[in-house]
């Protein structure tokens, strides 16, 4: 007699008998649909293999400049992409709903400046328009740099401020691995689900699936405006540096 039949049956004679005994431990399994296979990266932080690699050392393909859609104007050297502060933002050719996504940057050893004026630049987890218009994830120096706190490294700018300082210093590459949730809008445009962020910096969780208020503003409160499948942009910010990225890639979730 199998385990849960004996149960059931010591059940029933005590008087335990009722629908919970009624059921079996396979009632509640599920054989659909089966997980896809996914061959892992071969090291931590290589993309796995349905990921679509963003930048792996070799070109910008991926990119467009923001002015105009042309091609991406910063430079690649020695493997890796550095922010060309007269290019101006860049951003992916592709658009995306909700996505995890890795990427990893550098703030150059030896780098100058203070507070938001050191190491600046940024992720736009969704771009909704030109210039900075998006959802950013603030990239900056913050090792020993202090500035307000929802301003720092790893912070969803003047909305939330990372969970955690998990800076290692300039010219040591940090990494962000994201998982990002688009908003949804209903019909007439009224906001249905915010977009959240959860996030990780060099492996320590900084955002543990935080609302948004809507894109980010500079200055003043954020709204939403409705938009649909955005593309992931990057900043180049006057703000001290030049940054430097390797290894971007995204794995699309929906
Ligand atoms: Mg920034």
């Amino acid at each position: 007699m199998a385990g849960w039949m004996r149960l059931a049956a010591i059940a029933a004679a005590v008087g335990l008998a009722g629908p919970a005994c009624a059921q079996k431990p396979e009632d509640t399994e599920a054989h659909s649909p089966v997980p896809p296979v996914v061959t892992p990266g071969a090291q931590p932080g290589a993309p796995p293999s349905d990921a679509i690699v963003l930048f792996g050392g070799a070109d910008l393909r991926e990119w467009v400049a923001v002015r105009d859609k042309g091609p991406a104007g910063w430079s690649v050297e020695d493997g890796t992409l550095v922010v060309k502060l007269a290019a101006g933002n860049i951003e992916t050719k592709r658009t995306f709903g909700s996505y995890q996504l890795h990427i990893e940057w550098r703030v150059p050893a030896g780098v100058a400046g203070s507070g938001q004026l050191r190491g600046n630049s940024g992720v736009f987890l969704a771009s909704t328009g030109p210039g900075d218009a998006g959802y950013e994830l603030q990239i900056l120096d913050s090792y020993r740099n202090p500035t307000y706190v929802n301003g720092q490294a790893a912070s969803l700018y003047k909305q939330a401020p990372p969970l955690a300082n998990a800076m290692r210093p300039p010219g040591e590459w940090q990494v962000y691995d994201v998982v990002w949730t688009a908003p949804t809008f209903a019909p007439d445009g009224a906001l249905k689900t915010p977009a959240k962020v959860t996030a990780f910096h060099n492996g320590v969780l900084v955002q543990n699936d935080v609302a948004l208020a809507g894109p980010t503003r500079f200055i003043g409160k954020p709204a939403y405006a409705p938009h649909g499948r955005a593309p992931i942009k990057l900043q180049a910010h006057a703000g001290g540096g030049p940054v430097s990225f390797r290894n971007i890639w995204v794995r699309p979730l929906d």
